[in-house]
């Protein structure tokens, strides 16, 4: 339904009160009749018994104010009214009632079930996706390129099998699930769970970890501070932490709203989760760049506006607090968003080093209009591809929604089981608070 409402918003903020021309009406564009559609699918919709009293009892109160169960009765009314007319429709659309209760939905459902399986499954199908080419370069994928998902490669899993980015972030799914927030100790502990004893991986077998991680862990493991694990140097900004943050977003935007940045307290959590194996500062804003640019899509912002709003919010807040300032000139090709995405190939560089990857990702994003082929871009520039794949994945799992995952993709995926356990888990915590 997330999936549904948030490419409905775009037709209605794209295409605006010409939608409610009566001749054009008749042939409301395909975004606006799979939403309209999923609705009447939505048990929270189809079946809200008290939808006209609910809807009418809030229909004085502001949209910003209303509970999830109002925005569903409000919704249902005025589908369900607009059956019986032609034109019912359109004021709701004209006025801009309609979009505000979509993006009030949007912003009630950011941490829900839903909200939560689009980002993780988003991430590991397109892990997965990337392992079998892992290492392989960007020539030799141009002559063969990866067109589905499938077994082999470097490191002989087979299809549909995810790595280290998914296992990583796992790990921090369930350790916010189930210590309801950040502890640091418990966070490593998972870490460490998986790389000694195979934890939270989809065939009991850790088959990929990167240095800077490896050395995380020993300095844990020697009894250093969780906290202070992380390498520190300019050498240690693989993309290691990036690759597992997103679940963080679901937390921040849950305790603090869809307006953490402008919260020090939210901010400094998004420092401490990256360093647990990254420190250096590159690495914790990219982290801080990527979770802005995923809580815009949750709030259904189109693609080019939610990076471009997630770039400025974040790097407004580094900019304006002190340990940031010496690197952030490595984020200047991503300012500008428009002449960023309007690059060519050559100019974006897909391996480890955060700075690649983030651009990579964000790339691929803004060069596709739908998940499989944004997640085959990211896989086809080569080298890095499980990470490149699994960071823009999130963030087009969450656009997309699940829905707009391929099925195929969806039932050959493995550890299923482990995931959707995951998102669950979370959901239910958030839900708690
Ligand atoms: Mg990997």
């Amino acid at each position: 339904m997330r999936g549904a409402t948030i490419k409905c918003l775009e037709y209605l903020r794209t295409v605006g009160a010409e939608a409610c021309d009566h001749t054009q009406r008749l042939h409301l564009d395909a975004r606006f009749d799979a939403w309209h559609k999923a609705a009447y699918e939505d048990k929270g919709f189809l079946d809200y018994g008290d939808y006209f009293e609910h809807a009418n009892a809030c229909r004085e109160k502001p949209v910003q104010a209303l509970t999830l169960n109002e925005v569903r009765g409000r919704i249902t009314f005025i589908l369900r009214t607009a059956r019986g007319s032609d034109t019912f429709l359109d004021e709701p659309i004209r006025e801009g009632s309609l979009k505000a209760l979509l993006e009030r939905y949007l912003e009630l459902t950011a941490t829900g079930s839903d909200a939560i399986a689009s980002g993780i499954f988003g991430m590991a199908v397109a892990d997965a996706v990337g392992v079998p080419a892992e290492f392989k370069s960007r020539e030799e994928l141009r002559a063969r390129p990866i067109t589905d998902m499938i077994g082999g490669g470097a490191h002989q899993q087979v299809a549909g099998t995810w790595s280290d980015d998914t296992s990583m972030a796992l790990c921090l799914v369930f350790s916010l699930a189930e210590r309801n927030g950040i502890d640091a100790d418990d966070i490593m502990k998972r870490f460490c769970d998986w790389y000694e004893n195979d934890a939270y991986s989809p065939h009991g077998e850790c088959f990929d970890i990167g240095m800077t991680v490896t050395k995380a862990l020993g300095r844990y493991a020697e009894g250093i501070p969780a906290d202070e694990c992380g390498g520190a140097g300019a050498q240690d900004n693989g993309n290691g932490s990036l690759m597992r943050i997103l679940p963080l977003v679901y937390h921040l935007i849950s305790r603090y709203g869809g307006t953490f940045g402008t919260s020090d307290e939210a901010m400094r959590l998004i420092d401490q989760v990256s360093s647990l194996t990254h420190r250096h500062p590159i690495s914790r804003v990219a982290c801080g760049i990527y979770l802005h640019i995923a809580t815009r899509l949750l709030l259904g912002d189109a693609v080019p506006d939610a990076v471009q709003r997630g770039v400025d919010t974040a790097l407004d807040w580094y900019t304006s607090h002190d340990g940031y300032k010496v690197r952030l000139d490595c984020w200047t090709r991503i300012r500008d968003v428009s002449a960023f995405a309007a690059l060519p190939e050559d100019e974006i560089r897909s391996g480890g080093y955060v700075v690649d990857t983030l651009e990579a990702a964000l790339w691929c994003l803004l060069n596709t209009d739908n998940y499989r082929d944004c997640v085959l871009k990211a896989v086809n520039l080569g080298s890095d591809t499980d990470t490149v794949a699994a960071v823009v994945g999130g963030l087009a799992g969450i656009h997309y929604g699940l829905d707009g995952i391929p099925s195929a993709w969806m039932d050959g995926l493995q550890g299923k089981k482990m995931l959707i356990d995951c998102c669950d888990a979370l959901a239910a915590s958030l839900n708690r608070r």
